[in-house]
């Protein structure tokens, strides 16, 4: 096996929760890049078909599953309906969550709910969908997105601090009973990158400065900058790499 056949992801086919833009559609693309095929993913239809077709335009084999990953229900019907075209998932990237900034005080127990189910239920949900399919096949790569906050909490977050706290657990549990069945669970925790979730961020100058300064780099991230450890957990480059959790930071977990 060469140094690059150890990335090539040639025949496998991932699918990217979240995908319609972002971490996630920069991940996706980055997986189609080393040759897979993609099943992308996200809740606006209109933002999906986009994506995809800019990915086709490239060269891309592209197939579109629009759920709601906190719909159980649709979960399982899209993974029944890839079924049906013989589309098998070797590659599950759980990308999909939201963020919510609000201070525990002044948090609905509802909305509490809604950023857990969408950023950590859901990885459970359609990992599990996925897993049923891997293990009667003996292979499989899950990367699930956490988060710095899966390591250390900030304030006004914390609904998405304990979701991505459990991603990193989970990754752990799926490790401990899929792993003997030569499923590769890890996760990725990106530090601050530029997508349209912090766009309120970059925007507003106090906290801009606050992540410059504490971040070792001295800059924020870019969606791009993912899509090695992506890569590298979805290949065979990790086939003996289970259960960790590949923080893309700048290096501000270093000096948190
Ligand atoms: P964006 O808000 O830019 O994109 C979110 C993506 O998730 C979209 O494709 C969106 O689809 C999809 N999505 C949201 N809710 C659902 C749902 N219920 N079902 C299906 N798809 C859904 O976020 P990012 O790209 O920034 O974040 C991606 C992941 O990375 C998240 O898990 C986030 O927590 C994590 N992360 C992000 C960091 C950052 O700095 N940006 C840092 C650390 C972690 P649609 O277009 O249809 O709305």
């Amino acid at each position: 096996m060469t140094v690059p056949g150890l990335f090539d992801l040639g025949g496998r086919t991932a699918l990217v929760t979240g995908s319609s833009r972002g971490l996630g559609r920069a991940m996706a693309q980055g997986l189609a890049e080393a040759g897979a095929a993609l099943v992308l993913n996200g809740v606006d239809a209109g933002r999906l078909a986009e994506a995809a077709a800019a990915l086709r335009a490239a060269g891309h084999e592209v197939h579109e599953a629009p759920f709601d990953v906190t719909d159980e229900a649709a979960v399982a019907a899209a993974f029944a309906r890839l079924d049906a075209e013989g589309i098998a998932v070797d590659v599950l990237v759980n990308n999909a969550g939201i963020q919510l900034r609000r201070p525990l005080v002044e948090l609905d127990t509802a909305d509490w709910r809604r950023v857990i189910d969408t950023n950590l239920t859901s990885a459970f949900v359609v990992g599990r969908e996925a897993a049923r399919r891997m293990i009667p096949r003996g292979a499989g790569k899950i990367v699930n997105i956490g988060s710095l906050t899966s390591a250390a909490a900030r304030a006004t977050v914390a609904p998405y601090t304990v979701a991505k706290g459990g991603i990193k657990m989970l990754t752990q549990a799926m490790t401990a009973e899929w792993a003997r069945h030569g499923i590769q669970a890890n996760a990725i925790g990106p530090g601050y990158m530029l997508t349209d979730m912090n766009r309120a961020l970059v925007d507003d100058p106090a906290f801009n400065d606050w992540v410059i300064g504490r971040t070792p780099a001295k800059r924020w991230g870019r969606p791009e900058e993912l899509v090695g450890a992506a890569v590298f957990l979805a290949s065979r480059a990790s086939d003996y790499v289970n259960g960790q959790i590949v923080y893309v930071d700048g290096g501000m977990l270093a000096v948190l």
